[in-house]
């Protein structure tokens, strides 16, 4: 059965805000002493520490003086910090030697850093750790956390089955949240409308997607990211004016923090909307690796559309999984956006602000972000199998992606 993760806000009571701090200082000095003991055992010489070494060091350190303090919170989430160390360092190594490719979507890989306290915190509670949900109303959720007690969660949407995990979430604007791994069952999906998608991630849109029917959609960013983005980056020179470690340097970084929270939750919600409707309507979703060279010219909004663009792939991914459709990954060097799919010619690079170009060779008026979907789907080796059993999707798809053809266009807006 597909595991999911499903997250809710938690409201511990003010008694509970000290042992949850004590908790996540526990968690981030664990990580921290091991990061340290692997860095100088790697600068000797002697290589990596193994995970059963980590966790015996972390079992000594609690008899001395100086970490006792340790005990004192439950030792479950001590010992996956030590994991989560483990396998940033796994993950490092693996790319460092060419042993594994970096993961999509990231631009490089660093070894594993120290951990600060203003940033996210988090403990992650396995089975062994013993915590305990329980429902008392429709909207109202307590899950016992070993030393901390019963924290109160509000209940946005039904668990679907006992988690097996629970991770309690400091954010950086103060918030906690707690998030359940769960199993969920497959949803028996409703037949979908086409075979196949294409699917073309932008910045003037979110996504351009065109199907084998022939239908283009484009679906609109949420309006007032852009501003909200804005304000974000007036905030942000604000905080370089203040003095460090001040009271209004405080405040600034939780307006700040509050600032992200509300971006976030507008894209997310946003998200989720347009995966929902590529997943339910399509068998096969061709998407591309994310290649985000072309963004650069952009420089905020780069940084921003990175998030955005991933999150809303993971999501596609987990819903696809979760109703038993597929998802194809186009090749990374595919020249997605400079062939026209109508006739398979390379007419070379577009700048960024080109919407519409004519083919060089066949004389075809094409939608830049239509043209590029079909190309994902053709790269991802889709219209050539359904071509196989007969059909000819692709001089279909190709006509689909014609300016003319537009007037077929189903504009998808935010909704903000
Ligand atoms: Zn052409």
């Amino acid at each position: 059965m597909p595991t999911m993760r499903y997250r809710y806000r938690a409201y511990p009571k003010p008694a509970q805000i000290e042992p949850i701090s004590q908790l996540f200082g526990c968690t981030r000095v664990a990580y921290n002493d091991a990061l340290a003991l692997c860095k100088a055992e790697y600068e000797a010489g002697r290589g990596k520490p193994s995970f059963a070494e980590l966790s015996r060091q972390l079992t000594q350190s609690k008899k001395t003086k100086e970490r006792a303090w340790l005990a004192d919170v439950s030792a479950i989430p001590l010992q996956q910090a030590l994991r989560d160390l483990d396998r940033a360092f796994r993950n490092y190594f693996d790319v460092a030697t060419g042993k594994r490719k970096k993961p999509r979507g990231v631009k490089k890989v660093g070894s594993p850093k120290f951990r600060s306290r203003h940033n996210h915190q988090s403990a992650y509670f396995t089975k062994a750790a013993r915590f305990s949900v329980r429902q008392v109303s429709a909207k109202k959720g307590f899950v016992r956390l070993p030393k901390i007690g019963e924290a109160e969660f509000r209940i946005s949407r039904p668990l679907p089955s006992e988690p097996s995990s629970v991770t309690l979430i400091r954010e950086p604007d103060g918030r906690h949240y707690v998030s359940f791994v769960v199993e969920v069952p497959e949803v028996e999906a409703k037949p979908a409308k086409a075979e196949a998608i294409g699917l073309d991630l932008g910045l003037e849109h979110l996504a351009t997607t065109v199907d084998t029917n022939g239908q283009v959609t484009k679906y609109e960013n949420p309006r007032w990211l852009r501003s909200k983005e804005r304000k974000l980056a007036n905030l942000q020179r604000a905080l370089d004016r203040k003095k460090k470690g001040s009271k209004r340097y405080a405040k600034q970084q939780h307006r700040i923090a509050v600032a992200h929270r509300k971006i976030r939750e507008t894209r997310t919600h946003h998200h989720l909307q347009v995966a929902n409707k590529v997943v339910d309507e399509n068998q096969v979703i061709a998407l591309e690796t994310l290649n985000i060279a072309g963004l650069k010219q952009t420089r905020m909004g780069k940084s921003i559309s990175d998030a955005g663009w991933g999150q809303l792939v993971s999501l596609i991914r987990s819903k696809a999984e979760a109703r038993g459709r597929q998802v194809i990954v186009a090749d990374q060097f595919a020249p997605t956006t400079q062939m026209c799919s109508v006739c398979g010619a390379n007419c070379g690079k577009k700048a960024l602000h080109i919407r519409a170009w004519t083919c060089d060779s066949c004389g075809s008026r094409l939608d830049r972000d239509a043209n590029a979907a079909v190309n994902i789907m053709l790269a991802a080796g889709l219209a050539e199998s359904i071509n196989e059993r007969g059909e000819n999707v692709r001089r279909q798809l190709a006509g689909a992606v014609t300016v003319e053809a537009l007037t077929r266009l189903e504009l998808v807006p935010s909704g903000y």
